[in-house]
């Protein structure tokens, strides 16, 4: 099943919002292994819309639309929705119901509530209404007679995204025929392009389950995704595949499942009752944070110390001016340093360091994206990565993609792979 969303709106044409309902939805989709091929954005006008329409009813199979069902006169959506589709539309008992609820009409402290609001009860006929639990104006989700399955969704975020969880997914599963299971398989250390070159049959050739690569923040995700009768037929189906990706990416592959590469070295580290500590510069504390991000970080981390200048190196961890003199902060002594002396000072096993330049402005003696990411080990080892992050990167992807080697290299040393 492929999709189109359309989202409603001439504010979203103006720049004054941010179209996040697309984003949304499609995260939702792709939960479902339903692929949006088209999003397209137009303003409150009737012609324009119905043109939008009738394009996408003629290359998707599932349109969906946000926006434009309040009670106000540029709130068309439903109307022309329904002309589109050959709908007649019905006044919507429950949703009267569901409104006067809403501005407790009947009780002593209820709202005013103007008759235009009524507008918002009328639904196409025979559509599965999903009734809206943060706001106002009801959704709903048909299937035409050339099997084209339309939703209808408020524009609101949070009242459409309620409505997905509250009813949209349900109708939508129903609607894909069958339903839908996948599983993440998490890798970090090879590029896009790179697994995709491994995969590239695989891809193209698997109809069920499916399986398909989207990149986030230097990681790269597979989704496999399996449509069958029950959750043992779906995992028989995609256990085999997520077999085959395993074998093909090797140990770049972190977790099926797993939230992120912190969170795997979270649970290693607990498991081996093992504990690290961080001496940050360019990540600014930023291991420290997406650690102490999660729950039971405490168990495992022993602290961070964010070293900026050369003097704060020196004075905080002991890191030697005359190697900070000789190398420059940005270095592999220096690195090596601070993951020795934190991992010292803070009597860690394991001790992360990471010092580079994330720029805009190069210090002078190295590209923009030069980082040294280190780790140094009980045995008494200590592994420099040494990274190009790219001259043309941001400050924010730099020190990302930074604090995401020192997870991995410490994951790394902990199974006891090749570390740099
Ligand atoms: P209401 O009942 O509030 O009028 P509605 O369904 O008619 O809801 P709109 O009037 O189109 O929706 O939009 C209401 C508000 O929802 C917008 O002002 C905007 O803040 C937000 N919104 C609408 N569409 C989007 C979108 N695609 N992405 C993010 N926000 C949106």
């Amino acid at each position: 099943m492929n999709a189109e969303l359309i989202a409603v709106g001439t504010e979203l044409l103006l720049g004054n919002i941010v179209n996040t309902n697309a984003r949304d939805l499609s995260i939702l989709l792709s939960e479902l292994g339903i692929n949006v091929y088209w999003q397209t954005v137009v303003g409150d006008n009737p012609a324009r819309l119905r043109a939008v329409l009738e394009t996408a009813r003629a290359r998707a199979d599932l349109i969906l639309t946000t926006g434009g069902l309040g009670p106000t006169c540029d709130d068309l959506t439903k109307q022309i929705v329904a002309d589109v589709f050959g709908k007649a539309l019905y006044f919507d008992k429950q949703a009267e119901a569901d409104l006067r609820a809403f501005f407790c009409i009947g009780t002593d402290h209820s709202r005013p509530m103007t008759e235009n609001n009524l507008q918002q009860c009328w639904l196409p006929e025979g559509c599965t209404p999903f009734y809206n639990t943060c706001g106002t104006a009801p959704g709903c989700g048909f299937v035409t007679e050339d099997g084209k399955t339309v939703m209808i969704l408020p524009g609101p975020p949070k009242e459409m995204n309620a409505m997905m969880r509250h009813g949209g997914m349900d109708f939508l599963r129903r609607a894909s025929g069958g339903q839908i299971w996948s599983h993440n398989i998490m890798t970090f250390g090879m590029g896009e392009s790179h697994i995709e070159s491994l995969l590239r049959e695989q891809m193209n050739s698997l109809q069920n389950p499916t399986l398909a690569p989207y990149a986030k923040e230097g990681e790269v995700r597979l989704r496999v995704t399996a449509r069958a009768e029950s959750a043992p037929e779906a995992e028989a189906l995609m256990s085999p595949v997520i077999a085959m990706v395993r074998a093909q990416l090797g140990d770049v592959v972190y977790g099926v499942d797993t939230d992120s590469l912190e969170k795997t070295v979270l649970e290693l580290l607990r498991e081996r009752g093992a504990c690290f500590a961080a001496a940050e510069s360019c990540t600014g504390g930023l291991i420290a944070k997406r650690f102490t991000d999660l729950p039971g970080a405490s168990a495992v981390f022993r602290g961070g110390v964010t070293v900026y200048t050369n003097e704060a190196k020196t004075a905080l961890l002991g890191v030697d001016p005359a190697v900070l003199a000789e190398h420059s902060a940005v270095s592999v002594p220096v690195a090596m340093e601070l993951a020795d002396n934190v991992r010292e000072r803070l009597g860690a096993d394991y001790g992360l360091g990471v010092t580079g330049v994330a720029g805009p402005e190069s210090d002078g003696l190295h590209p923009v994206g030069t980082v040294f990411v280190s780790l140094s080990t009980p045995e008494g080892e200590t592994f420099v990565r040494a990274l190009e992050l790219g001259e043309r990167s941001d400050r924010s992807r730099i020190r990302t993609l930074a604090a995401n080697h020192a997870f991995d290299m410490l994951r790394r040393r902990i199974l006891g792979l090749q570390v740099i």
